[in-house]
């Protein structure tokens, strides 16, 4: 196996990157990020990107979904595709999909500082709308060309938005996007660096986690009914209480979980709305939000089942109706085996302490392994935290997770030496 002499991650380059993609949706009053898919402050930071990678001597190019690339090499041969997201969730943190996109960067240029040539060009990319502002994650499924017409066409943000619309304020046709479809076999790889969002790594004293398997997802809403009437005037054993259903369910999800789940299992009950939602009003109606996750579809549909009864249970315990919808139900993904090896062959000889687990969080990497093998490297972070502006990594993990990348995208894109 051939190998480049001396690549190094610059650290001080890094920094600058990622500082220059986060100069843009900065709410100073929280410290948070805001760059929502196809907002005002996201499309900046990708024109930023574009900028600074035809500046590097990259060749720049959009497609129709707003995706950015930068590709380096001549060769005309399937490429070795990096990077992340640079859309964030409202107030989100400083690295969620940006480091992804600036390590991704650093790595190409630290390959062209040291002049190294590739027999697969790579191509570092800046999804859009990952983070499902419009209920997908745009970017890479149209990439994939995976993209539902139909949700195409219904697609809105939750102040009702839709997508077609916020694209045609950018500048983008939605009618295009077929065109951003990658043909079959053009990407050799994907790897995609990101935080792994969440306490894992941490507590394992871990640099590096290798993500095996993206965990399915199916997000559902419930409403509980009842009878609002006065906290007062009404016994207890007369009353049809929408919350002390939802409670009832709520304290059995871990029940349902060791009796039917893994240790991969999650089930959360995140929104919840009361009616008429006043102290001295018994709750009348419930609405809430169920998402549920595990790495297995036989397990999901179990716990599904499962969560189920405990609703038409406990709705008949306390003279309630129960309605359901399902809003969606994405499979689990496998990723791909052999690139997971590599990575972690990689990772052993940079003597970083590293563990294979399942992501709990949606990556771009789940659907880009529709299209070529893809690969996902985690990051510790601190605390746990995501989606906050508490976000954060230590330099020291983050510049061992971009030597990862740019080590395996180098022996992926094959140095010729
Ligand atoms: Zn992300």
């Amino acid at each position: 196996m051939p190998r480049a002499p001396q690549l190094r991650i610059r650290e001080d380059r890094l920094k600058s990157l990622l500082a220059g993609i986060n100069q843009f949706g900065r709410n100073p009053a929280s410290g948070g990020f805001n760059r929502m898919g196809f907002s005002d402050a996201d499309m900046a930071a990708r024109r930023w990107l574009a900028e600074r990678m035809d500046a590097e001597g990259l060749v720049v190019r959009w497609d129709a979904a707003a995706n950015v690339f930068g590709r380096y090499g001549d060769s005309e041969r399937a490429c070795v595709m990096v990077g992340s997201h640079l859309d964030t969730v409202p107030e989100g943190g400083p690295l969620d999909g940006a480091l992804g996109v600036a390590a991704a960067l650093e790595s190409v240029l630290a390959l062209r500082d040291a002049g190294v040539a590739l027999e697969h060009p790579l191509e570092v990319v800046a999804t859009s709308e990952e983070e499902g502002r419009f209920g997908g994650m745009l970017g890479s499924q149209a990439m994939v060309g995976n993209l539902d017409p139909q949700w195409l066409e219904e697609a809105a943000d939750a102040d009702g938005l839709r997508l077609r619309d916020a694209m045609e304020a950018q500048g983008f046709d939605p009618g295009r996007l077929p065109e951003a479809r990658r043909a079959p076999g053009s990407v050799k790889a994907f790897l995609e660096l990101h935080i792994e969002q969440g306490p894992v790594l941490e507590n394992a004293e871990k640099t590096i986690g290798l993500a095996n398997v993206v965990s399915g997802v199916v997000n559902w809403s419930v409403r509980l009914r009842g009878r609002a009437n006065h906290s007062g005037t009404t016994p207890m054993a007369l009353r049809a209480d929408a919350f002390a259903g939802l409670a009832e369910i709520a304290i059995a999800i871990p029940e349902i979980i060791r009796e039917r789940g893994t240790p991969h299992s999650r089930i959360t009950i995140g929104k919840v709305e009361l009616q008429p939602n006043y102290p001295h009003t018994i709750p009348g109606q419930a609405d809430f939000s169920v998402i549920l996750r595990d790495n297995d579809p036989a397990i999901i549909t179990a716990l599904c089942a499962a969560l189920q009864e405990r609703i038409e249970a406990a709705s008949r315990k306390h003279g309630l109706t129960s309605g359901l919808t399902e809003h969606s139900r994405l499979a689990p993904v496998d990723l791909d085996p052999a690139t997971a090896r590599i990575l972690s062959e990689e990772a052993t000889a940079l003597g970083l302490p590293h563990q294979v687990m399942p992501s709990g969080a949606g990556h771009d990497a789940q659907t880009m392994q529709a299209l070529c093998p893809a690969g996902l490297i985690f990051v510790p972070s601190r605390g746990g935290v995501s989606h906050a502006p508490a976000e954060w990594t230590d330099w020291s993990d983050i510049c061992a997770g971009a030597q990862l990348l740019l080590n395996a995208a180098a022996r992926l894109a094959s140095p010729i030496v």
